[in-house]
């Protein structure tokens, strides 16, 4: 049914913000107001955003702060603003420390943060907190003893490859040893570790096979005993790569050579007890949780209640992206770059648009107006063999999981699908059969080369 695989920008998850409509106008009090006026209790997650990074990454299009002398500083801001939400409407099911590089501040700064949220927020028994860092701070005692301490039930971290001459593509802060001294140091005080591993980079003459590149990555990745591995594509524009693949005319790889890549991968992980849970996350110990408080599939949306600079919440029906790293530092409370109240039908849509990449979606979580929007597509999906119905729920084939992408972007609905079109730029991979092997962009409605 599908000849070309897409891949959406890493960022996007529904519904979109536009840029110009949905600019905040300076009255932000509404969210405020809301939860002050608040019957009742909401499920929450907490999501802190750390900018500060060591790294250049080129595949990294996220925006980083480099000036360390701001930490204490910033961390009193993310404090002010975790204060600012804070009440006992909130039952907070998990906290999430993500960059950035979260582990470039120390474990007091760390532990300061946590503090403010155990101290104003009530927390369920099981609540847990999961952390991203990198493999240059991992192993640094005081974060050692932070993990430990204060029981982070998962940390992830940034390998992407084990390959030196890719490493150096990608130009990764972290040397090989780095690496590899995080994960034992990691596996030896058993704290459960998740790691990504990148594939469909541009096809850099340095690399040779890239398909065997990507399965001895994977094969690594086993060997090292990870808890999880987030296998996922690269999306290489707004960033260096973008422009590293113009000077040397490379492309990323076709449909048909990604389905192998993903293939095989899946193959290695399944055969050695990984689960493949989401669209890229293979997991043997350790709960995903961010995965569906984003893309849903759950009857109780928690809200997400996003501090730091840049980050991206949706509180009491409400969506909103904060000011960049300069302007939050400065600005009164709340500080919104944007900000959308949602329609009831956006806050319903929430559940469910974002199944494909969960794979399976559960009939409780239709009423009658959403099933019926998404119904059409669903038939088509059915007729295809790419969707099974069940009797409590519709479950995608193995074979439509390659196309998670393409399938989400069907759910959307129509005016949303037109808006992702015109903002967003939606990689294409080619097919082998056409002449020119040459990815494609694709927004405006147009096809663009
Ligand atoms: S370490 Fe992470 S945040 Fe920093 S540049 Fe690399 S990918 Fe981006």
């Amino acid at each position: 049914m599908f000849d070309k695989k897409i891949l959406m920008p890493h960022q996007y998850f529904y519904p979109h913000m536009d840029l110009i409509q949905d600019r905040c106008s300076g009255d932000a009090s509404g969210i405020i107001e809301k939860i002050r006026n608040y019957n009742g209790k909401r499920k929450a997650m907490i999501y802190i955003h750390i900018p500060y990074c060591d790294s250049k990454c080129n595949f990294c299009g996220f925006d980083k702060q480099y000036n360390y002398e701001t930490m204490d500083m910033y961390t009193d801001r993310l404090i002010q603003e975790l204060e600012m939400y804070s009440s006992n409407i909130f039952e907070i099911e998990s906290v999430h420390f993500g960059g950035g590089t979260p582990t470039l501040l120390n474990g007091d700064q760390l532990r300061r943060i946590l503090g403010c949220i155990r101290k104003n927020y009530d927390l369920t028994d099981d609540m847990c907190v999961h952390m991203e860092g990198s493999c240059t701070s991992l192993y640094r005692e005081d974060i050692i003893r932070f993990i430990l301490e204060e029981k982070i039930a998962r940390v992830s971290t940034g390998i992407q490859t084990f390959h030196r001459p890719l490493r150096d593509i990608f130009a990764q802060k972290a040397t090989l040893e780095e690496v590899y001294l995080t994960l034992t140091t990691l596996k030896k005080n058993n704290i459960i570790v998740h790691g990504d591993i990148l594939y469909g980079y541009p096809q850099f003459p340095e690399i040779g096979d890239e398909t065997e590149a990507v399965l001895s990555d994977v094969r690594e990745a086993i060997r090292m005993g990870l808890d999880g591995i987030d296998f996922s594509p690269v999306f290489p524009y707004s960033n260096n790569l973008e422009r590293m693949m113009k000077e040397c005319g490379a492309a990323v790889p076709s449909t048909e050579k990604m389905l192998v890549m993903m293939n095989k991968g899946k193959e290695l992980m399944t055969a050695t007890g990984y689960a493949h849970e989401t669209c890229y996350c293979f997991v043997k110990r350790g709960k995903i949780i961010m995965e569906s408080n984003y893309y849903g599939g759950i009857n109780e949306m928690p809200d997400c209640i996003a501090v730091g600079s840049g980050s991206l919440g949706n509180v009491c029906g409400f969506k909103y992206r904060n000011h960049a790293f300069n302007r939050y530092m400065n600005c009164e409370f709340p500080g919104y770059l944007q900000l959308k109240e949602l329609t009831d039908s956006e806050v319903e849509n929430m559940r469910i648009i974002g199944w494909p990449k969960l794979f399976s979606l559960s009939k409780d979580l239709l009423t009658e107006r959403s099933y019926e929007q998404i119904r059409p597509a669903m038939k088509l999906l059915i007729s295809k063999g790419l969707v099974i119905e069940k009797e409590d729920s519709f479950v995608m084939s193995e074979d439509a999981k390659y196309y998670a992408d393409n399938i989400y972007f069907m759910m959307l609905p129509e005016k949303e699908r037109k808006v992702v079109e015109e903002q967003l730029k939606i990689l294409v991979y080619e097919s082998e059969n056409v002449n020119c092997n040459e990815n494609i962009l694709w927004n405006s409605g147009n096809w663009r080369r």
